[in-house]
């Protein structure tokens, strides 16, 4: 190629709604190891559809540290997500691409939220701009993931957990630019930032 051709421009990158799995698309069961107990929660199906028509990525980032205390497998994660793109496709929705730490906190990785390496690893393999992207989560570890890298930050704190999550907030010393009380809501104000 002559130096002078003009520089590729590539393609130009995506905004992407990041995820968090338990507690914001499922009810959390804590360990969940059995896919046919995976229950998606209300109105998120329809949401993602909406978020998606709206040009968004949706990449699920999870902490699965049941993988490393030996409570269920990589193999039963991939079948739990895949049993959650089965309940979002009569919604035309589905998460594009699943990330997850698979470690114990006391591993230290970097993978674990609040630790970013995952969306950064997204971000590669997609070709997301953070800038224009967001983070949906029902505890104080997605929203402190999220600030550290730039995103517009939306917390749903789980129902009847309220006052936890606050706590949990305050501790961390961090506040979400959003917060609602349901999945939709939340999206519905991220979108609406056009
Ligand atoms: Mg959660
Ligand atoms: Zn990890």
């Amino acid at each position: 190629m002559s130096s002078s051709a003009p520089p590729h421009p590539g393609p130009p990158p995506r905004r992407a709604l990041f995820v968090d799995r338990d507690g914001t698309l499922n009810p959390d069961l804590r360990y969940l190891r059995e896919a046919d107990k995976l229950e998606l929660t209300r109105g998120v199906g329809d949401t993602l559809s909406l978020v998606r028509e709206h040009g968004y990525l949706v990449v699920c980032v999870t902490n699965q540290s049941g993988i490393e205390r030996g409570f269920y497998t990589d193999e039963d994660v991939a079948r739990i997500h895949r049993r959650l793109n089965e309940l979002l496709s009569p919604h035309r929705a589905k998460v594009d691409a699943f990330y997850y730490c698979p470690h114990a906190p006391e591993h230290g990785c970097d993978c674990r939220k609040p630790r970013t390496r995952l969306f950064e690893q997204a971000r590669e393999e997609w070709n997301i701009e953070f800038g224009s992207s967001a983070v949906v989560g029902d505890r104080a570890i997605d929203v402190q993931a999220g600030r550290t890298l730039g995103l517009l930050t939306a917390l749903v704190p789980p129902r009847g957990h309220e006052e936890e999550v606050r706590n949990e907030m305050k501790e961390l010393g961090q506040y979400a630019d959003i917060e609602a009380a349901t999945f939709a809501a939340a999206a519905g104000r991220i979108l609406a930032r056009g």
